[in-house]
C-alpha cells in the first residue's frame, strides 16, 4: 500500500496511472490483434505562454528507457514559440514504436512534461524581466512534496539563481539557497536571531519584518551589524500599502547613513507584474514562491501523426513525421518534413535542433543540468522577448 495518496516510481512505470480509455483500447487493440508501428508528436495549442521553455524530457526518457522506442526531442532549454514562421504547430517531441508498447503511457508522459514546462516557462518569463538581479525559487511549500524537486529543477533551469528545496541538492545537485524564517526572530527575537545569522551563515539576509516597522527595524539592523549583504522585507499583505515606496523610504534612510553595501531583498506573493516597480524602486534580490511553482501548465497534447508509414492524423492536426529547425542568427522556426536543411530568409541555413534521445530502447542523448540551464539562460537572453 502507498502511504500516502499519490503514486510511487514503479507505479508511475508499470503505467498504473494512467486514463482508463487507454486501457479499454489496449484491451480492445490487443482482442482485434492490432499494433501497428506509429509516429506520435507533442504539440501545444496553449496561448498562456508566448514563449515555451521545454523542460520534463528527462522524466519522459526515464519513463520510456525500458521500451523498444525511439525518441526525438527539442533539447531541455530550448526557448521557443509553439508554432513556426508559418503557423505550423511545433513538435517538442516526436515518438516512434508499436503503439500498444506505450499506450497507456502518454497520461504521465504528457504530465511530466507540461507541468515541468509551466514552471520554467514562468520562471523565464521572470528571469528576462530581472536581467541580472538575482532571484531565489522560493515556491515547493505550496506544493506537494513529493514534486518539489521538478519544481526546483524547472525554476532553475528557468533562470532562478538558486532554488530553496533541501532534497533538490540530494537529488539534482542544486545547493539550496535560504535566508531566516520569522519562526527564528519569533522565538528569540530580533537582534539574537541576526546575531546568530551573522555568525553562522556566509550569505547575510536579515529579515527585518518579525515585529518592527521595516524602516526602523532596517536602520537597526544595519546600525548593529553594517557588513550584512541584504535585509529582507517579507511584508505581510495587511501592512503593504504602497510596497515600492516604503522600500524607497528604506533605501534613501540607509543611504544617508552610509549603508550603501546593504542591499534590499523582497519576499512575498511577488508576481511577474510586480517585477518592474519593485526593481525601480530599488530591490536587489527577489524570493519568488507560489507564483513560480504554481504556474499554469503547458497544454501539451500527443497525436499519432503516421501509422506504418501512412502519414495520417486528426482533425485539427498536422500529419507527417516532421523536423524542426531554426535559423542560428535571427532564430526563424521552420517546421517541416523533409530532413533538409532549409535556407533562412536572411541567408542563413538553418540547423535542424530536434535531437535523437533514444534509440530503440537505448539512450543516446543525455545532457547534464548545467548545460540545460546554460542553453536556457543564453536562449532566454537572446530568443524570448516580454
Ligand atoms: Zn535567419
Amino acid at each position: 500500500m502507498n502511504k500516502f495518496v499519490m503514486a510511487n516510481d514503479s507505479d508511475i512505470i508499470s503505467g498504473v496511472v494512467t486514463d482508463v480509455y487507454f486501457e479499454k483500447t489496449k484491451k480492445y487493440l490487443e482482442l482485434m490483434h492490432s499494433n501497428p508501428f506509429v509516429s506520435m508528436e507533442i504539440t501545444t495549442q496553449s496561448s498562456t505562454y508566448e514563449y515555451i521553455d521545454f523542460t520534463g524530457l528527462n522524466d519522459v526518457i526515464s519513463l520510456l528507457k525500458s521500451h523498444n522506442l525511439s525518441v526525438y526531442a527539442l533539447p531541455e532549454g530550448t526557448v521557443i514559440k509553439p508554432r513556426d514562421v508559418n503557423g505550423v504547430p511545433v513538435p517538442f517531441i516526436r515518438i516512434q514504436g508499436k503503439y500498444l508498447d506505450f499506450a497507456e503511457l502518454e497520461t504521465p508522459l504528457l504530465g511530466f512534461i507540461c507541468q515541468a514546462s509551466g514552471v520554467s516557462s514562468y520562471s523565464a518569463l521572470i528571469k528576462k524581466s530581472l536581467g541580472d538581479i538575482p532571484f531565489i525559487s522560493f515556491g515547493i511549500r505550496r506544493m506537494h512534496p513529493a514534486i518539489s524537486a521538478m519544481i526546483d529543477r524547472s525554476s532553475y533551469i528557468g533562470g532562478a539563481s538558486g532554488v530553496s528545496g533541501v532534497f533538490s541538492s540530494r537529488i539534482l545537485g542544486i545547493k539550496p539557497s535560504g535566508t531566516m524564517p520569522h519562526a527564528l526572530s519569533l522565538i528569540l527575537g530580533d537582534h539574537e536571531a541576526w546575531k546568530v545569522q551573522y555568525e553562522n551563515s556566509d550569505f547575510r539576509v536579515f529579515l527585518i519584518d518579525t515585529y518592527m516597522d521595516e524602516k526602523f527595524a532596517a536602520m537597526k539592523a544595519a546600525e548593529e551589524f553594517p557588513d550584512i549583504d541584504y535585509i529582507r522585507l517579507d511584508t505581510p499583505s495587511s501592512r503593504r500599502g504602497n510596497f515600492p515606496n516604503l522600500i524607497r523610504e528604506i533605501r534613501w534612510e540607509l543611504d544617508i547613513r552610509n549603508h550603501q553595501n546593504i542591499k534590499i531583498m523582497v519576499s512575498g506573493g511577488i508576481k511577474l507584474e510586480d517585477i518592474p516597480e519593485l526593481v525601480n524602486a530599488g530591490v536587489k534580490s527577489f524570493g519568488i514562491g507560489t507564483s513560480i511553482s504554481s504556474a499554469k501548465p503547458v497544454d501539451f497534447g500527443m497525436d499519432i501523426v503516421n501509422i506504418d508509414g501512412r502519414d495520417i492524423t486528426k482533425r485539427g492536426k498536422f500529419s507527417g513525421i516532421k523536423n524542426v529547425f531554426r535559423c542560428p542568427e535571427c532564430h526563424t522556426v521552420i517546421v517541416q518534413v523533409s530532413s533538409e536543411k532549409p535556407s533562412c530568409s536572411c541567408g542563413h541555413k538553418m540547423d535542424n535542433i530536434m535531437k535523437n534521445y533514444m534509440d530503440k530502447g537505448k539512450i543516446i542523448f543525455d545532457d547534464s543540468l548545467e548545460m540545460i540551464r546554460a542553453r536556457s539562460l543564453n536562449e532566454i537572453d537572446s530568443i524570448l522577448e516580454l
